[in-house]
């Protein structure tokens, strides 16, 4: 990739601009939540000028945690107030979550940063940092602000180990190593509340969740394969029985991950009239990002997902064989 600068360059470039947009992907995540605001108020207290934007509506258990932000922005207002772009935690084009009319080629009229941890990242920003090896974008965020030398402050060190925290699973997934610990580490040391990190993202799941996923087990999970892909197909009625929506769903997947003797896991659910398909991975053997990949889909060895405009039966049929010659060619 082109463009492609250090923590240091990015944090001098950030510090040099003086209107800064924050933006990150669709149907945000912890990361992406934790990265977009620990910059807004990293930035602000660096006396720079920064928003955040998150266009759809956030997960319920990121509520409390934070209100201001920017929900609306028209391409004009944007030219008008702003004259860096930063894009964290999205790889691809069409996940920028923002619209349609906030494509590369749109943001490349500003000076654009891009900085991300997934594998085969393609955006090109003016400045690029894309490192796989980092477990959440807020880690590379927190590395930027370290190298810029500036004071980490308590509500931004939160964000960033919001950030970690939920992609790591709490320090459980494969990405955990002792740099994400270190950064952890960092931010704890910057007064990082973790307690209230925790409680909201373990600690305060609705009634109407539990009741969601006690249907989700006891109706609709299925297996393949002596019982090493674990999978739920979720119909629309699921999710309307219990009120429940899949922007509150990070976490559900972990329902599969969790069954004994399952190495790949697997949703399939619609959003936005579309087939969305989550992956995941307990077994560096048999990592599903290049599945994912070879499927028009994207994101990390172990944990990876696909859009697909194909009905959800289709879908089945399409995973059933992809992971049963993802298993079959490792057990050769
Ligand atoms: P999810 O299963 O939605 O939590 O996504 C797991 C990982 O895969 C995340 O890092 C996402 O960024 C990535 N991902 C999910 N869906 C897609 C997609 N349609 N295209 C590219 N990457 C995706
Ligand atoms: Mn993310
Ligand atoms: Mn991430």
């Amino acid at each position: 990739m082109s463009g492609t600068v250090s923590a240091q360059e990015i944090a001098e470039r950030l510090l040099r601009a003086d209107r800064i947009l924050i933006l990150t992907h669709e149907k945000p995540d912890g990361d992406a939540f934790g990265s977009a605001l620990g910059f807004q108020s990293f930035l602000r207290s660096c006396g720079r000028n920064a928003d955040a934007l998150f266009p759809a509506a956030l997960p319920r258990r990121f509520s409390g945690f934070a209100s201001d932000f920017l929900t609306t922005l028209t391409p004009a207002e944007i030219r008008a107030a702003y004259d860096l772009v930063l894009l964290l935690d999205c790889a691809n084009p069409a996940r920028i979550g923002a619209g349609a009319e906030f494509n590369p080629a749109f943001l490349s009229t500003f000076e654009f940063l891009n900085v991300d941890h997934h594998q085969g990242n393609c955006i090109e920003g003016a400045f690029n940092l894309v490192d796989p090896s980092a477990a959440a974008a807020s880690q590379l965020a927190a590395e930027i602000a370290l190298a810029s030398g500036r004071e980490i402050r308590q509500e931004a060190a939160t964000f960033w180990l919001f950030g970690i925290v939920t992609d790591t699973g709490s320090f459980r997934f494969s990405n955990t190593d002792g740099r994400a610990m270190r950064i952890a580490a960092e931010l704890l040391d910057r007064g990082a509340d973790l307690e209230r990190i925790v409680n909201a993202v373990y600690f305060s799941k609705p009634r109407n969740q539990q009741e969601f996923e006690a249907d989700l087990l006891q109706n609709h999970v299925r297996s393949a394969f002596g019982g090493k892909f674990v999978y739920a197909r979720l119909p629309d009625e699921l999710f309307r029985r219990h009120g429940f929506d899949m922007r509150d769903g990070e976490g559900i997947i972990d329902l599969l991950r969790e069954i004994d003797g399952s190495v790949i896991a697997a949703l399939i659910y619609s959003w936005n009239g579309v087939q969305k398909v989550s992956l995941r991975s307990k077994d560096a053997a048999y990592p599903v990002g290049p599945l994912a990949r070879s499927l028009g889909g994207g994101g990390h060895a172990m944990a990876a997902g696909i859009t697909l405009e194909s009905d959800p039966e289709q879908v089945e049929r399409l995973l059933l064989e992809q992971v049963g010659t993802l298993l079959k060619k490792q057990m050769n």
